[in-house]
């Protein structure tokens, strides 16, 4: 059985974006635009954007009938091994995303398929780094990230409790600010440093701000890193492309706060690009 420098264990679906005038209330009709179908999923897109940093990548996943193939093409296009893919009966899942004047993003999740995700044990054990989000069952998480013996880095979105169990086994946690304050247990106020530290994670907490860049939290140190001032127009993927770019770097024996720069550079490309899969650059392109 081959082994990966990049395992991806994580949600895979269809994005169906559809601009918008404003962002619907409820009980409201809306005219919109043309609707676009493309690539996406926190897992899926984290495993693109790790090929295409030029890591060998797998993916552990899963998709339905329709659609199923559309996914699973995408991936073989980039190199991505599917080989932890599985095709079940369930809908593949589908993310309806829509998309105002200013470019704020309404997004409904339909997960489908993707509460049918089972770990490849033997795949991930055998990974120097395992990336993991929460569009996947909570159970799923946690048993991919006992079975690894590489670097575990978990990007905690969507947002939910996590159990003590699996922060433990995490290396690098990559939440936003929102999902720092909900793992601390929605407390708004306090240090983010201080909140980062006292969560139990076995590694540092890296806390991504948006447009204002990341801070590092170690147990002895923390590191602000600012975002490069770039024309943003999109952010979607921005976040997923910044733990492959963690993974990447981290894999080249980077430390955290280099591996954190490398990561801010990324995302800051995917940033300036539309869409998910689509905005995320390759290796060549940030050389
Ligand atoms: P998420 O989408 O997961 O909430 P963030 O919005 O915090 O994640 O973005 C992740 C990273 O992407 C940031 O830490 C930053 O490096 C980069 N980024 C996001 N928005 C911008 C922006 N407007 N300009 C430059 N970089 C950005």
């Amino acid at each position: 059985m081959s082994s990966f420098e990049i395992v991806v264990v994580g949600s895979l679906n269809v994005d169906v974006t559809v601009d918008v005038p404003q962002a619907p209330e409820a009980g409201q009709t809306l005219l919109g635009g043309d609707a676009r179908r493309s690539g996406g999923g926190k897992g899926g897109n984290q495993a693109v954007a790790a090929a295409r940093l030029g890591r060998s990548t797998a993916m552990v996943g899963a998709v339905g009938a329709s659609d199923g193939e559309f996914l699973l093409s995408l991936l073989r296009g980039e190199n991505i091994d599917i080989s932890g893919v599985r095709q079940v009966e369930a809908p593949t899942g589908q993310a309806f995303v829509f998309v105002d004047t200013e470019g704020d993003s309404t997004i409904v999740v339909s997960p489908g398929a993707n509460d049918h995700v089972e770990v490849d044990r033997e795949l991930v054990a055998a990974a120097r780094c395992v990336l993991l989000q929460q569009e996947v069952p909570a159970a799923v998480v946690e048993e991919a990230a006992s079975v690894a013996n590489g670097i575990v880095v978990l990007n905690p979105a969507p947002a939910r409790p996590v159990a003590p169990s699996l922060l433990a086994n995490v290396d690098v946690l990559v939440p936003n600010r929102g999902e720092l304050l909900g793992l601390a247990g929605g407390v708004d106020r306090g240090d983010l440093v201080q909140l980062a530290q006292n969560l139990g994670t076995r590694g540092p907490v890296v806390v991504t701000l948006g447009a204002q860049g990341c801070l590092v939290v170690e147990a002895e140190r923390s590191t602000r890193v600012p975002a490069e001032q770039v024309k943003a127009v999109d952010a979607t993927a921005a976040g997923d492309s910044f733990c492959a770019a963690i993974a990447d770097a981290l894999l080249d024996g980077a430390d955290i706060v280099e591996a954190a720069r490398w990561a801010t550079r990324v995302a800051a490309v995917t940033v300036t690009r539309q869409g998910a899969m689509a905005s995320l650059p390759t290796k060549d392109e940030l050389a």
